[in-house]
């Protein structure tokens, strides 16, 4: 589309958020006559409808399922779920529906500047550590990128903004690809695929047709996991440019068409001339940071995706040591008497605490908290050996010990019965109390954080706290 074709055109923004409200303002400024509906009618969404309306744009505060009659387009928010009537409403008018990432797609270029190719990553988790170790590669290679997404730069402004990007590591949420069809990324990768965010999709075939979409249409190559073999049914199942090419990665020795690792090495046996005798040396284990399993997979899958872009092993290697975690990510917080303590409070769900689980040998593990209907028999069995013991908070505690009794009656586990914001304190006093020395009390909840805390940064904040406050009294 270009400028002349937004002029008039009568578009409605639904939802009043992180991305309705930067799109609405886009949108008025290319000239098109913007509503924005809302299902809440609160102060805050009162206060962001009235800067809105000083500008120029309509906005319907309460009333988020009535189509405005003379809508041509709908931008949704990626959250709102598919089945509500608006997107019915939408459907029997014709109109098209796009989220922020198809607005995003289709702006780029607008301007009239060649539109930066895109290096897309999705998964159920690994997201946000992927794309942030991406986009440490292709600066590393010297090229202008930005991890854009949840994180850094929105993907409004990177299509739109004064910026000039040769490239972007972009991460994509499964609803961001639900409403983006005519996305079309350089290369895609979907990390791995567990059961999230079902209620939304509806079902486990529905979620993993949403995120196969990032591979449609790929140019060079398809990422997937060769660990997770739903991730490879979905690369078969794209449709891709004629010549783009299946990758794996995998923690083992790689096969042709494959990154992995041998002795302690990341090699390519994809992007090198005989993939059949040859494999390239990329960066050590020990350069990624930390080097835990499910992390040196995340590492893998930046690789791939920036070897297909053709950026040099060197730069690979550069951009991993580069590359520094976000906070509550297995993030090391101190030792103390001999103990490591680990804040990974990030790991809201199963799958993640699954990861982070095994990349130690013996555990005291702090978990609990809100389980979003998660069930914790597979995770419990998976780690149940290399558990010293478990202290468990939080309002949905009780699923996790129920599931300890089950598979690991062996194991120690203090139940704290309280949700103040001094829970965290005696948590970790009592992984103290059961640790010895050469164990890792890991508080890596697989449950959302919001019982007890504002946030999992919150959360991770009062695990470090108490932490530091464990070390100073034992210096
Ligand atoms: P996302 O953006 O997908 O939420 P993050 O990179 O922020 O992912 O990591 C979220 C959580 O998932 C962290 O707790 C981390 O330890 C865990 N995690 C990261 N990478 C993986 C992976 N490849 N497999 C499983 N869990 C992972």
């Amino acid at each position: 589309m270009s400028k002349a074709d937004w002029q008039g055109k009568h578009v409605t923004v639904a939802g009043l958020g992180v991305s309705g409200i930067p799109a609405a303002r886009v949108l008025h400024g290319l000239g098109a006559v913007v509503t924005v509906v809302n299902d809440g009618d609160d102060e805050r969404s009162r206060a962001q409808a009235a800067e809105l309306e000083a500008q120029g744009i309509a906005v319907r505060l309460g009333d988020g399922d009535t189509l405005p009659p003379s809508t041509e387009l709908v931008v949704t928010a990626p959250g709102w779920k598919p089945g509500k009537p608006l997107f019915a409403a939408a459907a029997d008018a014709g109109v098209p529906v796009w989220g922020d990432v198809e607005l995003a797609w289709r702006l780029r270029g607008l301007d009239g500047r060649e539109p930066a190719p895109w290096l897309a990553v999705t998964g159920t988790n690994g997201k946000t550590t992927t794309v942030r170790m991406l986009a440490a590669i292709l600066e590393a290679a010297g090229l202008r990128t930005a991890a854009v997404g949840n994180i850094g730069v929105s993907l409004l402004d990177a299509v739109l903004g004064e910026e000039t990007y040769d490239v972007l590591a972009v991460e994509l949420s499964s609803y961001q690809l639900h409403w983006a069809p005519s996305l079309r990324a350089h290369s895609g990768a979907v990390l791995n695929l567990a059961p999230d965010h079902l209620d939304w999709h509806g079902s486990m075939a529905a979620y993993a047709a949403d995120k196969g979409r990032i591979y449609e249409g790929n140019t060079v190559a398809c990422v997937y996991n060769a660990a997770d073999p739903a991730t490879e049914d979905l690369v078969r199942e794209a449709d891709v440019e004629e010549g783009c090419r299946a990758i794996g990665f995998t923690l083992g020795t790689p096969g042709p068409s494959q990154l992995g690792v041998v002795d302690g090495i990341l090699v390519d046996r994809a992007f090198v001339k005989n993939r059949q005798k040859q494999a390239q040396e990329l960066a050590e284990v020990a350069d990624v940071d930390p080097p835990a399993p499910h992390n040196v997979a995340n590492a893998l899958a930046a690789a791939a995706l920036a070897r297909a872009f053709g950026v040099a092993p060197a730069a690979v290697r550069d951009g991993l040591r580069a590359f520094r975690p976000d906070p509550h990510r297995i993030e090391h917080v101190a030792d103390v008497d001999g103990v490591a303590y680990v804040d990974d409070s990030k790991a809201t769900n199963t799958h993640a605490a699954e990861a982070s689980l095994a990349a130690y040998d013996s555990i005291v593990w702090i978990a609990g908290g809100l389980a979003k209907g998660a069930t914790f028999d597979e995770l419990v069995t998976g780690c149940a050996k290399r558990l010293r013991g478990v202290v468990l908070m939080g309002a949905d505690r009780a699923l996790i010990r129920e599931a300890l009794t089950r598979h690991a009656p062996e194991v120690p586990v203090v139940d704290l019965d309280r949700t103040d914001t001094g829970a965290m304190s005696e948590a970790v006093r009592e992984a103290a109390r059961l640790a010895r020395p050469g164990d890792t009390v890991l508080m890596a909840p697989a449950c959302a954080s919001m019982d007890m805390f504002v946030n999992y940064n919150k959360r991770g904040e009062a695990f470090a706290d108490a932490v530091r406050a464990r070390a100073a009294e034992s210096a």
